[in-house]
């Protein structure tokens, strides 16, 4: 590819402030062979596994990769009808749900009034969490209306769900929860 001073510093203007990808495919580069290698070079020898994204109804496909059992890559599945390989940017970071540094491991909690989170391990936050369901549930329990209509609820528990909760979990959930007499459920999954 012969490139003259006039020819870059003309493409170089015409793409200020976009890429220096969009700068070398206006001189003419062709960059797909070396973008598809570093591709297959991510996936290469990967296990390829159909899912679904979990964040929103939309429900785009995605085909997630893994090497020796942990996830390299996920990317929208070219196959689906409705989002044919597109993820929305949500998504498209549904990798860092599993790979993150950042992502929280160990329970923390924080007393009420207290300025610093204290760390919990999960059997005691489970017997907290079961503590006060009991307590909340027993003192407020109602088994009938003032009109005499049997309710066996409760009004003063309410259980918020996050969309990244399956239908196995939604399941079992709904049934603990309506178990309790709790009828304040909110879930992405009702959608
Ligand atoms: S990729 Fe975006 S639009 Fe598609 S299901 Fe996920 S959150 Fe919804």
């Amino acid at each position: 590819m012969d490139v003259s001073r006039r020819d870059f510093l003309r493409v170089s203007s015409g793409v200020a402030g976009s890429s220096a990808l969009g700068g070398l495919t206006g001189l003419g580069a062709n960059l797909a062979p070396t973008l598809a290698r570093a591709a297959e070079l991510r996936i290469k020898d990967a296990k390829t596994v159909p899912s679904i994204c979990p964040y929103c109804s939309v429900g785009c496909a995605t085909l997630v990769h893994t090497v020796d059992g942990k996830i390299v890559n996920v990317e929208g599945d070219p196959r689906s009808p409705f989002n044919e390989g597109t993820l929305c940017p949500k998504g498209a970071a549904i990798y860092q749900l599993h790979v993150n540094p950042n992502r929280p491991t160990k329970v923390l909690h924080r007393a009420p009034g207290a300025t610093e989170w204290e760390l919990w391990d999960l059997e005691r936050a489970m017997d907290r969490v079961v503590e006060l369901v009991k307590k909340t549930r027993d003192e407020t329990f109602v088994e009938r209306l003032q009109n005499g209509k049997r309710v066996n609820m409760t009004p003063a528990i309410f259980s918020l769900g996050g969309a990244t909760l399956d239908n196995e979990w939604n399941h079992i959930h709904q049934k603990l929860l309506r178990g309790l007499g709790i009828v304040a459920i909110e879930n992405q999954a009702r959608i």
